[in-house]
């Protein structure tokens, strides 16, 4: 029989089932595609499909998070990484694959690995006991996702992911923006009562913006979208300025309370950013969660008061997703705290992309290993990618809303003494130092 069941064979499923039969443990890889049964976006029966575009981003390891990402993985042997690069297809400093040769490769890998049964079968509860890996991703089959929300708690399961843009604060032009609370509040933790980030907007800027807002270019909903209703909070933003002309400055832009220090006067409108991280390196927009497509944002936001320079960690959007709040229910090895012979992988734990997938599904296989078979493995260093990301999905950075996100700087431990201009190459620098450590410790025979 096996000894790890995972359920899901998508980008971390796939990657979890391979990291533990490659430790010499047996897996049952359940995967529902195959079967009869489909999600909304997949469209072959091929384990890892990728359901939309074709690109694992940035190769560049020295200089970008992503690109960190993929090196880290392929040192620890990565199937994804190994098929994504023999899939390759010319993308300039991308990693770009042929989606059918790419899905192809990690099928037959797991198909022909002595310690891998592929099942096609969908299953409908989490198991009461076995070591197990929930990998099911953002379109988990409703009786499932039912069963995680009893165990994880419903509150604590959101099925929509409404997300604002997030800024690097070293992008802000704080010249032109000043940190205050609205009637300049102390909030119950204390403080001075100075928690966010206010860009003041005059009246001509800010009829522009809503204007921009009303014509900037949005991504239309699929056709199976249309039924999921918006939570109460998370309207998009173009929605709200459609209302009316007035209607961002009595929500999201409201200016009351705000004394701009320059004048002394509340400005026309604001946009306020709050912190998102620990350690104060990255700001989210606060109601601006959007469906306006990626380049109409980048240039409308960058209209905006001290975010002419902005550089985005993540930026707006909203589709259908189904994630765990992780911080509050997983343990630092990705185990449910509540029923700890399950872990979770991949979307499903609130990271966002399909190399962030596959890295915390090798994360979950080589945890998984280890417990079963006795042997330490400690998590990777927080200063590395895989210790950054797995640090946002374990909490080990506190965030007020957790929400999905991909790999960035943002997410490692700050380097202020370095230049801004050299500080990503001694990132990945300290990252690959870092890792070669752990390797190091973490391969040691016990
Ligand atoms: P998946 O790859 O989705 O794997 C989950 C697997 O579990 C699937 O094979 C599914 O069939 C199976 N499954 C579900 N329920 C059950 C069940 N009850 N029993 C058995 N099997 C089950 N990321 C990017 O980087 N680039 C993109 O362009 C991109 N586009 C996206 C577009 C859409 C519409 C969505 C929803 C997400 C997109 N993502 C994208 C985000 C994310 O990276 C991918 O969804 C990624 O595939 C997540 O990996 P995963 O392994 O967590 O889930």
């Amino acid at each position: 029989g096996h000894q790890v069941h995972i359920i899901g064979g998508g980008l971390a499923g796939s990657e979890a089932a391979w990291q533990l039969a490659q430790a010499g443990v047996k897996v049952r890889l359940s995967e529902m595609r195959g079967s009869g049964d489909m999600t909304p976006a997949h469209q072959t029966d091929g384990l890892a499909e990728l359901v939309c575009s074709n690109s694992f981003r940035s190769d560049d390891a020295d200089r970008n998070a992503v690109g960190l990402l993929h090196q880290e993985m392929r040192r620890l042997n990565s199937l994804i990484m190994a098929q994504a690069d023999a899939a390759k297809v010319p993308a300039g400093s991308a990693l770009a694959v042929d989606r059918d040769v790419f899905s192809q490769g990690v099928t037959r890998a797991l198909r022909d690995h002595p310690h891998v049964e592929v099942v096609r079968e969908r299953i409908d509860a989490l198991p009461g006991e076995g070591l197990t890996i929930v990998a099911t991703g953002p379109l988990t089959a409703p009786a499932l996702t039912a069963s995680i929300g009893a165990a994880a708690g419903m509150d604590h399961l959101a099925f929509f992911d409404a997300i604002a843009p997030v800024v690097h604060f070293d992008s802000i032009d704080m010249d032109q923006c000043w940190m205050a609370n609205r009637w300049d509040k102390i909030g119950p933790g204390g403080g001075e009562g100075k928690d966010y980030i206010n860009c003041p907007m005059n009246r001509e800027q800010y009829q522009a913006f809503v204007q921009g807002l009303l014509d900037g270019e949005k991504t239309q909903f699929k056709e199976w979208e249309k039924d999921t209703p918006y939570f109460e909070g998370c309207m998009p933003i173009e929605v709200m300025a459609s209302r009316g002309p007035e209607t961002l400055r009595h929500g999201p832009m409201k200016p009351m309370g705000l004394d701009d220090p320059r004048t002394g006067r509340w400005p026309y409108a604001v946009v306020q950013l709050r912190q998102d991280n620990a350690s104060g390196t990255l700001w989210n927009m606060v109601g601006f969660q959007t469906k306006l497509k990626h380049g109409a944002q980048l240039e409308l936001f960058r209209t905006i008061p001290g975010l002419e320079k902005a550089e985005f960690a993540r930026l707006g959007g909203l589709h259908r997703n189904t994630f765990i709040q992780s911080p509050k229910l997983l343990d630092a090895t990705l185990r449910l705290r509540s029923a700890p012979h399950i872990r979770f992988a991949g979307q499903m734990t609130g990271c966002e992309g399909y190399v962030e997938s596959s890295a915390i599904g090798l994360l979950a296989g080589r945890f998984a290993a280890a417990e079963l078979l006795c042997r330490p493995f400690a998590p990777p260093p927080a200063d590395t990618a895989l210790g950054a990301l797995l640090g946002h999905v374990t909490g080990n950075v506190a965030t007020a809303d957790y929400q999905p996100m991909n790999v960035n700087f943002g997410l490692f431990p700050p380097l202020d003494d370095v230049k801004k201009k050299q500080r990503k190459e001694a990132m990945t620098a300290r990252a690959r130092a870092s890792l070669g450590r752990w390797l190091g410790e973490a391969l040691q025979p016990v």
